[in-house]
């Protein structure tokens, strides 16, 4: 069994939704990012390559690569995946937790659960989904950022 972590944060500014899990959130601000900004697919990206040894999401995906403005980060998510599948590892579970004041996850929970466990493509149940706010402290408490952090376990044969 391998074990991985990650983390992201994105800097909130204009706009009218966040995607959080790959899926659209509305809300009062916008994330500022050279993708779709969703800290929950990057922070688990991250966490697979790490369990994989495979570095980080910036040496695979740049956040200067003209391919990757704006893109949808499933694809992230899909393209990390085939490559632990080259390498006959096997997703667990997944352990996310969103970090943010706002916008409460509470409502789009089971469907952030969903998509994630379609994208790894296991079942909803070895996904989990968290959510805190940072009680107004900090850059995540003054609606600054959002972040997520994200834990993963794989098998291999
Ligand atoms: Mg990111």
């Amino acid at each position: 069994m391998r074990i991985g972590s990650g983390f992201d944060v994105h800097a909130l500014g204009p706009g009218d939704f966040v995607m959080l899990g790959g899926i659209r959130v509305a809300h009062s601000r916008g994330v500022v990012a050279h993708s779709d900004g969703d800290v929950v697919l990057h922070a688990l990206c991250d966490a697979l390559l790490g369990a994989a040894g495979l570095g980080d999401i910036g040496q695979h995906f740049g956040d200067t690569d003209p391919r990757w403005r704006g893109a949808d980060s499933s694809v992230f998510v899909t393209q990390v995946l085939a490559l632990l599948r080259d390498r006959r590892l096997a997703v667990a579970n997944v352990d996310v937790t969103v970090l943010a004041q706002a916008p409460k996850i509470a409502t789009h929970r089971d469907a952030m659960r969903r998509r994630i466990a379609q994208l790894l493509e296991v079942a909803a149940e070895r996904v989990n989904i968290k959510a805190t706010t940072t009680e107004g402290l900090g850059f995540l408490g003054r609606a600054e950022g959002i972040a997520a952090q994200a834990v993963v376990l794989l098998t291999e044969p």
